[in-house]
């Protein structure tokens, strides 16, 4: 390395220690003052943990330690910064955009690049550089999990190819003759990947009602492990206390995991309440487009970040790096998709609420939850989030709403910027024997996008009508976003009596020739006439 480049290097290396120990200094609170020689290596741990292992300390300012330099330690885990303990002084929607993906690339690009690329040239065959095989690790990657750690306060955050993949690498911690304990109302295909994949490969799995303390202190037996739930829980959107869930865990030295799809980093953060690790199905907020599918493991302690590192390339879960640019993109709107959906969720809630042919309201809003699980809930989030479930008292009418409703799509998933709509007992969840399900049948799933409330309170409310009525069901095939689909204002009558050309008319008496005619056949978007 010629001299400027390593002058170069120092310094970065420097700042990142400096930084490192600033962070590590001030979780605990006190000064470097204590001279005292295992408090020092303790932090120097920390330290360590804090901006990884490939970095020569002694070349900066510390002895040389005993390096316990793993094959696995190189590709996987390439230099990165520790978040767990980060005090971001800018605003969350300000996070979601202020974030350089790559920092050392000599071009400065806004944007981090997606490196499609499989294997990487190394130095030399005795050495590697930071990246060998995209499985291993890749800088696109690495700026997403990059940017997911810092929302999350992590350590570390793993991206990988679905939601399922991040969930399957929790379970992947446990050893045979493990216990899992699991929430009642679990996600269906976490509830297919438990009781048909884990159970039989020697994992016990136990569920238990998570919002009761003392059910889950109850269940934990020595060989628990890992307690793992959902705050609010998907589709019932039970509250768990995950302060109370953390601490209860950590007392019996088991870890808690919570899935946090349903609340996205802008909104709750779980590692800071005490959580261990946190899942995300990226495929939802993340990506906010349903144009990418992905998962996310958070951790806070960087041993734990090692295992998961391990698994991840050990496993070939990994996302791709096309999905890491989209899901890269998709954090830039986050706040602003979610806020703006959680200001409709509150809206539609409160119409649902007063609808007369509507039974029951399930969400961590007023109206939605006991005023206990709300107090929890808030005390933990800071919104409600973008998704209600309901009752209606009949499958058949639930069934009629859904399917005479336009804008709420019936489609499974959520979290998307247009709104959609399911049934969990026949969509989401039906992977779940019906003996075993406890989601009651007429159970309505609505994912609120970020349109205009108007227009979905109009939709709900005319679906709603319908669903009362004794019509026949609606002729359109379900796929409606045709343009002739959407609902028309009448024109005023003197506008109806003038004759109209279409713009197909006009613009074939301004271009003659048959391809213009050929280009113009079907109908027109401007007048919803047929040409
Ligand atoms: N967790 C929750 C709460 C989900 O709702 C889903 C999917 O709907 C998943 C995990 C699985 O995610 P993916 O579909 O990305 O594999």
């Amino acid at each position: 390395m010629a001299k400027g480049q390593l002058e170069f290097q120092e310094e970065v290396d420097a700042a990142r220690i400096e930084n490192a120990m600033w962070r590590s200094w001030k979780a605990d609170g006190s000064g470097d003052h204590s001279g005292d020689h295992s408090a020092k290596t303790e932090k120097l741990e920390r330290v360590r943990g804090s901006i990884g292992d490939s970095i020569d300390f002694s070349q900066i300012r510390y002895p040389q330690e005993t390096r316990r330099c793993r094959y696995d330690d190189l590709p996987t885990f390439p230099v990165r910064p520790n978040f767990a303990g980060f005090e971001n002084a800018l605003q969350p929607a300000s996070q979601c955009v202020v974030f350089d993906g790559c920092p050392e690339d000599p071009y400065h690009p806004s944007n981090t690049p997606i490196y499609q690329t499989s294997t990487f040239v190394q130095p030399s065959s005795s050495e590697f550089g930071p990246y060998d095989y995209t499985r291993s690790g890749n800088p696109t990657r690495t700026a997403l999990e990059k940017h997911v750690a810092m929302l999350e306060h992590a350590a570390a955050a793993f991206a990988f190819s679905s939601g399922m993949a991040a969930l399957h690498t929790v379970t992947r911690l446990l050893k045979q003759g493990d216990e899992i304990l699991v929430n009642e109302d679990i996600y269906g295909g976490m509830h297919r990947l438990l009781t048909q994949d884990c159970a039989h490969n020697g994992v016990q799995v136990t569920f238990v009602d998570t919002t009761n303390l003392t059910a889950v202190a109850k269940a934990i037996t020595p060989k628990t492990k890992i307690i793992h739930t959902e705050s609010p829980s998907n589709p019932r959107m039970k509250i768990s206390d995950l302060r109370k869930l953390a601490t209860l865990a950590h007392q019996h030295k088991v870890l808690l995991s919570v899935d946090s799809t349903m609340m996205p980093p802008v909104i709750c953060q779980p590692l800071l309440l005490g959580v261990d690790l946190v899942v995300h199905s990226a495929t939802k907020f993340f990506s906010g487009h349903a144009d990418c599918t992905g998962g996310l493991v958070c951790v806070r302690d960087p041993e734990l970040a090692h295992r998961v590192a391990f698994l991840q390339n050990a496993e070939g879960t990994a996302l791709a790096p096309f999905e890491c640019f989209l899901f890269l993109r998709g954090i830039k709107t986050m706040w602003l998709r979610v806020n703006r959906a959680q200001e409709n969720t509150v809206q539609i809630a409160k119409a649902l609420a007063k609808h007369p042919r509507i039974k029951e309201v399930f969400y961590p809003g007023p109206g939605g939850c006991s005023s206990e699980a709300l107090r929890i809930h808030n005390s933990q989030s800071s919104g409600c989030g973008c998704i209600i479930s309901f009752t209606t008292g009949s499958v058949s009418f639930s069934r009629r709403f859904l399917d005479a409703s336009r804008l709420f799509k019936t489609t499974v998933s959520f979290g998307s910027v247009n709104s959609l709509g399911e049934m969990p007992c026949t969509m989401s969840h039906a992977s779940i024997p019906a003996e075993e399900r406890t989601l009651p049948a007429d159970l309505v799933r609505l994912s609120v996008g970020i349109e205009d409330v108007r227009d979905l309170l109009q939709d709900l409310q005319r679906a709603l009508d319908f669903a009362s009525s004794q019509k026949p069901p609606p002729e359109h095939d379900g796929y409606d976003s045709r343009f002739e689909d959407l609902p028309v204002v009448p024109r005023p009558p003197d506008e109806e009596e003038r004759p109209r050309k279409s713009l197909s008319e006009w613009l074939l008496s301004e271009v003659e020739g048959p391809s213009t005619s050929q280009m113009l056949s079907g109908p027109c978007p401007c007048c919803w006439e047929s040409s």
